[in-house]
């Protein structure tokens, strides 16, 4: 099963993808994490992905086809994968529902959460990431230590540079821009949108997106 997720920045996708990840089996892919690792090691293409990643732009659709391809060609993924921020454009979209039928698959549903621009700009700046795992860390605040972290004991909880507010902003914008457009392209080629509203509390948000995957 192919599910992506769809959502503004902050509206908890990641995180509730994990558990819908976790409840279908699959992995969780998120062109985030795969860019931040790569720019953090310095290879070309986390160089090439920083600049517009600090800005809070979107990295060029050719790079972000190479790695869905990369991606979805993984025998991990054959039972299937929760795709996180890896559509971001129609172009991107069009791009997956290629690759996905070239391997004789295809997206079986698109969640989109849903959320108002007040309450994630007050998500964002708040949000703490572990500089050592990257995940985000709830209610917690930068500078604290990140004891769970699975790859260091030691992991610091840091902002990332695009939650600061300049870049929130534009985030926002692009998501308006680039990527709201994407969710007219699925519905437009019959394509299994399940709306959630992530409002409310974490279990709430989660029985909503588990419903919406039939668990
Ligand atoms: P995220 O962790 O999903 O918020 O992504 C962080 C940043 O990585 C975005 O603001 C973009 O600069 C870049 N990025 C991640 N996924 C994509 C994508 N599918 N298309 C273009 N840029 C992306």
């Amino acid at each position: 099963m192919i599910v992506v997720l769809l959502g503004p920045p902050g509206s908890g996708k990641g995180t509730q993808g994990e558990r819908v990840a976790a409840a279908l089996g699959v992995p969780k892919i998120s062109t985030g994490d795969v860019l931040r690792v790569a720019a953090k090691a310095g290879t070309p293409l986390g160089l090439e992905a920083k600049a517009f990643m600090d800005r809070g732009d979107l990295v060029p659709d050719p790079v972000i086809l190479g790695i869905m391809k990369e991606a979805l060609s993984a025998p991990e993924q054959a039972a299937g994968v929760v795709l996180d921020g890896v559509v971001r454009t129609v172009p991107q979209a069009e791009g997956l529902a290629r690759v996905a039928a070239e391997i004789g698959t295809q997206v079986d549903v698109v969640l989109l959460f849903e959320i108002a621009d007040e309450v994630l700009v007050s998500r964002l700046s708040a949000r703490a990431t572990c500089g050592a795992c990257h995940s985000p860390v709830a209610g917690r605040q930068p500078g604290e230590t990140h004891a769970e972290c699975p790859v260091s004991p030691k992991g610091t909880l840091v902002r990332r540079v695009d939650d600061e507010p300049e870049s929130i902003r534009n985030r926002l914008r692009v998501y308006k821009a680039q990527t709201e457009p994407v969710v007219a392209w699925y519905r437009a080629n019959g394509g299994n949108v399940q709306a959630i509203d992530a409002a409310g509390s974490f279990a709430d948000v989660e029985a909503r997106a588990l419903r919406a995957v039939g668990r």
